[in-house]
């Protein structure tokens, strides 16, 4: 039995036929009334996935320092723009605003925006900051210009539609979404134009048969409006997400519900739909719109530069022993290379227009 949201992606597969990865991903998360980010709250022990700030409040405390020296480096503007794209239960920004607290003038500063889709996770995030009166954006286009801006997005990019290429005996095709009566939805191919297949590094042309690759129009289009926010009004803006360093081939399509692995095509808007970020591309794009880049780097690497573990000693000191070993679990799960910290990369990418001084930013 097919649910509301596989009968309409049905239906426009038999009048429009298959469609590409990033449109069924567009209507399987974000349709207005059946999409997954339209409905639930997805996070946490009891959710589809757990994320770094809902695994430790160290993670979010450390950025805040973070955000909190970048400020200082830019000669603590009286007021400026604290972006966090795709912010989830807002607990990200509430452990960075209480990491930064003591920060003389810090909290004055900061204007609190939030760039979030889903109206459950709105509520939520409008319940835990109501005191510092966020206020949500639906696009980049509405943010306020006039004023440099910091930006974090922790695992935003990756919920951006992505398409695939796939090398097969006739050369690259599209992998897209068609639908069988006796099978469900199932991949299929079709051809592709020259223009997605310019997407595709020189190096990967002459991939083996069945060769994936990736390519996410939607977030180097991100990444380039960004770009002229930042150009126009200076700042700084941090991704962290998981995916590799290099462009590289691999179908990292995935799905996760209820803390594991499910299968793409199935129960649509059930289960919170993803892919690998290639932070190649995404530094390509930045530094084509005259940004500076510093990383990718592993979020280990950049978390130990930031001081996580005298941090975590620090709290240990005044936890019970039982919360002492969560501190522990936790700090082991966020920069141990087997768990998130070589997966997860942090890249960062800024623009000095000239009214700010900036030097390299801590971590990198
Ligand atoms: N940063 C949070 C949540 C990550 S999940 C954390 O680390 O816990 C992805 C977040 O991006 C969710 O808040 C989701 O609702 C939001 N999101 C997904 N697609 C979006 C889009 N197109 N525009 C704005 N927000 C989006």
């Amino acid at each position: 039995m097919l649910n509301k949201l596989e009968k309409f992606i049905k239906n426009q597969i038999d009048l429009n036929g298959p469609m590409d990865i990033g449109q069924f991903m567009s209507i399987a998360l974000a349709h207005p009334k059946y999409g997954y980010y339209m409905k639930q709250d997805p996070f946490g022990r009891e959710g589809d996935f757990t994320t770094a700030p809902e695994i430790s409040q160290i993670f979010g405390e450390i950025l805040g320092a973070w955000v909190a020296d970048l400020w200082m480096q830019m000669g603590c503007p009286e007021s400026f723009t604290l972006l966090e794209c795709g912010p989830g239960r807002g607990t990200l920004m509430v452990d960075m605003l209480r990491g930064a607290k003591n920060v003389k003038g810090f909290h004055e500063a900061a204007q609190i925006h939030l760039l979030e889709i889903s109206p459950t996770l709105k509520k939520i995030q409008g319940e835990k900051l109501f005191p510092h009166r966020p206020i949500w954006h639906d696009s980049l286009e509405t943010l306020p210009t006039g004023e440099p801006l910091i930006v974090l997005a922790n695992e935003f990019l990756d919920a951006l539609p992505f398409r695939q290429l796939q090398k097969t005996a006739e050369g690259w095709q599209e992998r897209v979404v068609s639908y069988e009566e006796e099978n469900g939805f199932v991949f299929a191919l079709r051809p592709v134009g020259k223009a997605l297949i310019s997407h595709i590094p020189s190096h990967l042309h002459s991939a083996h048969p069945d060769g994936v690759f990736e390519i996410a129009p939607a977030r180097i289009n991100f990444i380039r409006n960004l770009a002229a926010h930042l150009r126009e009004n200076s700042g700084v803006a941090l991704f962290i997400d998981y995916g590799p360093m290099r462009s590289g081939l691999g179908d990292s399509f995935q799905a996760l519900k209820d803390n594991a692995y499910a299968k793409p095509l199935e129960d649509v808007g059930n289960a919170d739909l993803t892919s690998h970020v290639d932070f190649e591309a995404l530094a390509q794009a930045a530094g084509q719109e005259g940004l500076q880049i510093n990383g990718p780097v592993n979020q280990g690497t950049f978390l130990q530069n930031l001081g996580i573990g005298l941090r975590a000693q620090k709290l240990k000191r005044s936890a019970s022993k039982e919360q002492g070993s969560d501190i522990e679990k936790s700090l082991h799960r966020l920069t141990d290379s087997a768990q998130m910290g070589k997966l997860f990369k942090v890249l960062c990418m800024r623009c000095n227009n000239g009214s700010i001084t900036q030097t390299n930013p801590a971590g990198f």
